[in-house]
C-alpha cells in the first residue's frame, strides 16, 4: 500500500508527486493520457505572481483570500525548490512590470518531473478513490467536458475550441463531490485565449494563433454588438465571446494600431498569422477586420479546499481542479498548481503521521 495517490501528471500531480517522495513517501502517480506533461507541457512555462499583494487582490477580487496569500507567499520560494529537482528556469523575468516570476523549458520541466515522481502509471486514470491512503486529486479541471462546460459555463460550449490536454475532463471534481467535497466560487468562470478562427487547429497553433490585442481593437459579436475590453489580460474579453452567438467575434483594428507592441511581437505579427493560418481576415479602408473563436484553457471554478489543500477527509486537491483562486480575472494556473500540489502532499503525508 502506498503512502499517498496521486491523480493527473501535469504541474500539480508532479510537483505533489516529487515532493511527497522527496519527503521519503512512496507514491503511485495515475495519468489518464498516453504521456505526462498534461497543458503543463502545452503552455508557455511561464510561472508568475502579482508583484503586488493589492493588485493581486484587485484583479481577482472573487477568489478566496487565504488560498491567494498562500500561493502569493510561497510562489518564489517553490520556484527556487522547482529549480533544485533538476528543472532549470530559461530566465526569472515575466516580460511584465507587474508580475514576478520565471519560464521553464516545459518538455525539460515535465522530464524532471517524472524522474523525481518516481514513473507515472499512463494510460491509467484513477476512477473511484481508494480506502485507506490519502488522495491528491490534480486532473486538471473540466474543460474537456462539454456537458460540464454547458451546464456552468456557456449554452455555446460545443462551439468553443479547446485549447488544453484533451484528456482533463472533470474526474477529479466528480470523485471530490462524491467524498462530501464543496464546489467553489466561480463555477461559470475560466481562462483561455481567443483565437483566429481558422478551419483547422492544432495544439502546435495555441500560442501563434492567440489573437491578445484586444485593447487595440474594436470588439464586436457576429451581430455587430461591441464589447469594451476592460482586463490587461482579455480574459474578460473570451469569456465574454464564450457567450457569443458561435463563440465567436471580430476584432477591428485600426492602422494605426498595427504596430503596437504586443509581448516579443506586433499586432501586425499575429494579423498575419491569423491571415497565413486562414483565418477570416478582411481588410477595409483604414482597418483590418479578424474573426476570432473562444478557447478554453483551463476552468476557474472547481472543488473548494482549505488552506491545508484539503477537500475532504484524507482527500487533497490542486491545480485546476481546485477553484476560487483567481475568481473575477486572472492569475497564474502553474503558480497554484505548483505551490498548492507541493503543499497538498506534504499535508497528505503528515496526515499519514
Ligand atoms: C497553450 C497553453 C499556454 C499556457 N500558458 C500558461 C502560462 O504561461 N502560465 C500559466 O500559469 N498557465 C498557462 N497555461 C495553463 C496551465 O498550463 C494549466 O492551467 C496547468 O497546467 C494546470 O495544471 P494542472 O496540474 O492542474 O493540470 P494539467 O497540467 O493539465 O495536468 C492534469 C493531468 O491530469 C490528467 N488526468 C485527467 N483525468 C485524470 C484521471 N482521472 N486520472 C489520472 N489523471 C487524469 C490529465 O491527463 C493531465 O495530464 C497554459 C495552457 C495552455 C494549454
Amino acid at each position: 500500500m502506498p503512502d499517498l495517490i496521486v491523480a493527473g501528471a501535469g504541474m500539480a500531480g508532479l510537483a505533489a508527486a516529487a515532493r511527497a517522495r522527496e519527503l521519503g513517501a512512496e507514491v503511485v502517480v495515475h495519468e489518464k493520457g498516453h504521456g505526462p506533461g498534461g497543458s503543463m507541457l502545452l503552455s508557455s512555462g511561464m510561472i508568475w505572481r502579482y508583484r503586488d499583494w493589492e493588485r493581486f487582490r484587485a484583479e481577482c477580487p472573487g477568489g478566496d483570500e487565504k488560498l491567494q496569500r498562500l500561493v502569493w507567499e510561497r510562489l518564489d520560494d517553490d520556484l527556487d525548490w522547482l529549480e533544485t529537482q533538476d528543472a532549470p528556469a530559461l530566465h526569472r523575468k515575466t516580460g511584465t512590470p507587474f508580475t514576478a516570476g520565471a519560464r521553464f523549458d516545459t518538455a525539460a520541466l515535465t522530464s524532471a518531473l517524472v524522474k523525481r515522481a518516481g514513473g507515472v502509471r499512463l494510460r491509467d486514470p484513477l476512477t473511484a478513490l481508494p480506502d485507506g491512503v490519502p488522495v491528491v486529486l490534480a486532473t486538471g479541471g473540466f474543460q474537456a467536458n462539454r456537458d460540464l462546460v454547458a451546464t456552468h459555463i456557456t449554452p455555446e460550449a460545443p462551439n468553443l475550441v479547446l485549447r488544453a490536454n484533451p484528456w482533463s475532463s472533470g474526474d477529479g471534481l466528480r470523485l471530490a463531490l462524491e467524498a462530501g467535497a464543496a464546489l467553489s466560487v466561480g463555477m461559470d468562470e475560466f481562462y483561455g485565449r481567443n483565437l483566429a478562427a481558422a478551419p483547422q487547429i492544432s495544439s502546435e497553433d495555441f500560442v501563434p494563433l492567440a489573437q491578445v490585442y484586444a485593447r487595440h481593437a474594436r470588439v464586436e459579436n457576429l451581430a455587430g454588438e461591441s464589447y469594451r475590453p476592460r482586463t490587461w489580460s482579455d480574459i474578460d474579453v473570451v469569456q465574454w465571446t464564450a457567450r457569443q452567438s458561435g463563440a465567436r467575434a471580430r476584432y477591428v483594428v485600426p492602422d494605426a494600431a498595427l504596430d503596437a507592441s504586443v509581448r516579443e511581437l506586433t499586432v501586425r505579427d499575429l494579423v498575419e498569422a491569423a491571415r497565413d493560418a486562414g483565418a477570416p481576415v478582411e481588410r477595409r479602408e483604414g482597418e483590418t477586420v479578424v474573426e476570432v473563436v473562444a478557447a478554453i484553457t483551463t476552468t476557474l471554478g472547481g472543488i473548494q479546499i482549505d488552506e491545508r489543500a484539503q477537500a475532504a477527509e484524507g482527500l487533497f486537491a490542486a491545480g485546476g481542479d481546485v477553484g476560487g483562486i483567481s475568481t473575477g480575472g486572472w492569475s497564474s494556473a502553474l503558480a497554484s498548481a505548483l505551490v498548492l500540489g507541493k503543499l497538498a502532499a506534504e499535508e497528505a503525508i503528515s496526515s499519514r503521521r
